[in-house]
Parts: structure tokens; sequence; C-alpha cells
């Protein structure tokens, strides 16, 4: 079955001519076909180009020697990340029919290694929220059950790789926006480093938090996607990935998992994390409990942070720079740019990227920057080096992904701050900059469990030494 390899063992057939790139990506377009209807993933899927790209690719096969282990690999790619000359969204209306003049860098450094696009996938407009269902277009839908969410924002993507629709996809992180999917849907999600991924190409959200990273169905398939897509950028001056890894190879890892995290989360899910711990320590490892008050902090900062951030980057979206604008659709005669500006993102941007807005210029404007923005700066480097202490001494730290399994759709969309509670244990990688991956381990009544692992920056390597010492345990 296709849809079982890894890259790597698709790569081996594709060189030694077992399969053609085309049965390869054939088999992903009749899932695609397949399940679209019932789940959605996709905004837009690339038929027509792709067949062009497949015909460049294939005649290099048993020609050129040492091609790329990506070399013919289908992927789909969250709707926030530009693919040059293709319609790109952010699943805004105002953003509808925009098409992106560039490639993102991730896209071009996998597109240089032979990388095919089937297709952009949904997410919440412009990557804000827990579900796709602030998404402007539809509401994706949960892999194991059509009634319940995906996830977000990159709900689309984490939907459209369980269900065989990509070998692998791109998604972004800002709040836990890779993981908390990635958790719903049983796949492989990494929040790399913030900065280990050029953010060039990636539609901003909070530029200080974004990062790109991969989902996959296997843990090799997302750490080989992430080892392409990573490294120092000239176009984003915040990117850096250290040439020598930071990290040797260790099998007497020492992890930790946080006391607070499990207090208001679903027993079921502690339990399952839990029996895993237990496991370890049986394996002779060191597994101890750590205490992290300031975890009820990190919600409140990061929405602080986090909206500021975004008051000031949709600030670009007036009408007249990009996309949508009521100059073009409206009759109306504009006395001043003001009413264009006002009319334009009324009209285009839905409720909770306005929420969003409002409550960043708020915690911006004067009087208030220094009652909460600044606070909330300061509460992140708290945070951040609690988290450095605790890596001093641990080589990671294990919890569950979410506090909760993948929820019913409708359940919260009325209720943001419900919706805003499902982050907290994706969070505090993001205000850290820390990477963090979600695997899969295990199901609840039919539905997937996340566990995540958190290490020090640039330590991706430990992670992934980590989570397939796991993957052996609980096989
Ligand atoms: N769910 C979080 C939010 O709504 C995270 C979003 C993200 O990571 N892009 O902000």
């Amino acid at each position: 079955m296709l849809g079982t390899f890894s890259i790597r063992e698709l790569h081996q057939k594709i060189i030694k001519q077992e399969i053609k790139i085309k049965d390869i990506v054939e088999y992903y377009l009749a899932n695609i076909k397949k399940n679209q209807v019932k789940f959605k993933p996709f905004l837009n899927v690339f038929d027509k180009i792709l067949i062009k790209q497949m015909d460049v690719l294939q005649p290099k096969i048993g020609v050129s020697r040492n091609l790329p282990l990506l070399y013919g690999i289908p992927a789909a790619v969250k709707d926030n990340i530009c693919i040059e000359n293709t319609v790109t969204t952010a699943a805004s209306k105002i953003l509808k029919g925009f098409r992106s003049p560039f490639d993102a860098t991730a896209i071009k450094k996998l597109r240089e290694n032979g990388v095919l696009f089937l297709g952009k996938t949904n997410l919440d407009e412009f990557a804000m929220g827990s579900s796709t269902e602030n998404s402007a277009f539809f509401t994706s839908s949960n892999p194991f059950d059509s009634r319940l969410v995906a996830g977000g924002s990159s709900g689309g993507s984490a939907a459209a790789v369980a269900l065989n629709m990509a070998q692998f996809a791109l998604g972004s992180d800002t709040g836990g926006s890779i993981r908390q999917p990635a958790a719903f849907c049983g796949v492989y999600g990494l929040k790399p480093t913030y900065g280990a991924v050029s953010r060039f190409g990636l539609i901003a959200m909070a530029s200080s938090l974004d990062v790109i990273g991969p989902l996959a169905r296997n843990l090799d398939d997302v750490f080989l996607v992430f080892d392409y897509i990573k490294g120092t950028d000239v176009q984003d001056l915040s990117s850096f990935y250290p040439k020598t890894p930071a990290f040797v190879p260790k099998k007497d890892f020492k992890v930790c998992y946080v006391k607070e995290y499990f207090e208001g989360c679903d027993e079921r899910i502690y339990k399952r994390i839990f029996s895993i711990l237990e496991s370890l320590k049986k394996e002779n490892l060191i597994v101890e409990e750590v205490s992290l008050p300031i975890l009820k902090d990190v919600l409140p900062c990061y929405y602080i942070i986090m909206a500021s951030e975004v008051s000031s980057n949709l600030a670009r979206y007036d009408g007249i720079k990009y996309g949508s604008s009521k100059l073009k659709s409206s009759k109306n005669y504009f006395k001043n740019l003001l009413d264009l500006y006002l009319d334009t993102r009324f009209e285009f941007f839905g409720n909770e990227v306005k929420r969003r807005i409002f409550m960043g210029t708020f915690s911006l404007s004067y009087g208030y920057f220094e009652a909460y923005y600044l606070q909330a700066l300061k509460m992140q480097q708290k945070i951040k080096s609690e988290f450095a202490k605790i890596f001093k001494t641990y080589d990671a730290v294990i919890g569950p992904t979410t506090p909760e399994l993948a929820f019913k759709i409708g359940e919260k969309s009325q209720d943001p701050v419900k919706m805003y509670l499902s982050d907290i244990y994706t969070v505090p990688a993001n205000l850290g900059g820390y990477p963090a991956l979600s695997m899969p381990v295990g199901f609840i009544d039919g539905l997937p469990v996340g566990l995540q692992i958190m290490a020090d920056m640039w330590n991706e390597p430990m992670i992934k030494n980590i989570a397939g010492y796991i993957e052996k345990i609980i096989k």
C-alpha cells in the first residue's frame, strides 16, 4: 500500500524504478477526490500544474545520480505559505484570489529538492484558532469522526496527512497550530525552534512566535522534511540554525513532566501519558516531576503578545496593497482613505480576526501599553527562563499535547475563551522559542491522543531520539 511507505522507502522504490512518480501522485489525487467532500482538508488542488511538473521530474530517474530523498514526493501546504503564482488566501476573504508572486523559502527549498505540491490546505483565518471553524470558507472535519473538529489552525494539513491525501504537509505554529491538530488527527507534527525555518513567505500572524513546520504519518518523515527546510536565510533576519549539531546522541536521557500540566486535563489522557512515563521509568530512565506555577500566566501572556503583533501585522490589509478592496466592489466614492480602510476591513475580516485586532490595538495603545504589553513581555521572559532552568537538568519535558480529545464542531465556536484554553500545553514552546513535537500514542474511545516532547533550543535531534524510544516501548 502506497500510503504506508515512509519517504525513504518511497525514494528507494522511485530510484529502483519499481514505481513511477506519476503512480504516487495519482494515488494521492485519488485519495483527495475520495475524501475531500466529507472531510474538506483542501482549499485548492493543483492537478493541472502537477502533470507538467511530473513530466519534468520523471526523465531524470535512472539518469541523474544522487537524487534527493524528497524527489517526486507529493506534499500539501497550509494556505498561509506562499507558492509562486498560485492563490494564497490564509483562509480569509481579504486575500481571496490573491496570487503569490514568489515562493516562501521553505517552499523554494522543497521545490529545489523535487517535492511536488498537491494543493493548499484549510486553516483558521490567518491561523487564528484551534479548529478551522474560523476559516472564511468552510470547516475541515476530523478524519476519525466527521462531526468533530480536525483541530487548528493547521487542521487541513493534519487531516490531509491522516487521510492519506499527501505524503507530508507543511503547517505553521504560533501557539500550537501544528501540534494540536496533529494530536487530534493522530499524526506527527513538529514545531521547530523559533527561527529554525525561515518565515519568508509565511503570511504573518505574530512574527515573534510564528514558525513553519512539517506534519507526517511517521517520525522519520517529519524530521527528514525538517532537515530540508531548516537553515539560516538572508530573507528572514530572525532565522538561524547552527551548522554543527548542538546535540550528541545519548541513550540515558533524563526527562521531566510538569505537575501543573495535568491539572484540568481529561483524566483518560492523563492516564495514558502517565503510563508511558511509567514505562520509561521501568527502562531505568530518569523521569521526574517538576512544578511550574507560572503555567497559569501562559495564556494571558500569549494572548496579549500574539494579539498585539496581529494588530500590527494585519494593518497591511487596507484595501490598497493586497487582495480584496471595497474600492473594487462598490460604487462608493470614498471621501478619504480612512473610510476605504474601515469599509474594506469591516467587510472582509472575520469575527475572530477583528476580535484580535481589537485586543491587540487596545494593549498597545497609549496608557495601556505599560499595563498590558510590557507586562506580558516581562512575563514571557520569566516563562522562557523557567524552562531554560529545566533544560539545564533535563533533556526534555514530556506531557499531553492537549487537555482534551477532538471536540464537536460548533461546541466552542461561540465561546472564544473556552477555545483559547485548548492551547495551554502548546503555547509555552512558542513563548520560549523551544522546539516541540506532538506524536500519536494510541486512542481513547476511537480518538487519537497526542504526547508532546519539548526540548532546548535547536535540540530537535533530542526530540527525535526520545520519540523513537517511546515508539519502541509502546509498540
Ligand atoms: N490556537 C492558537 C490561537 O488561536 C494557536 C494558533 C497558531 O498556532 N497559529 O492563537
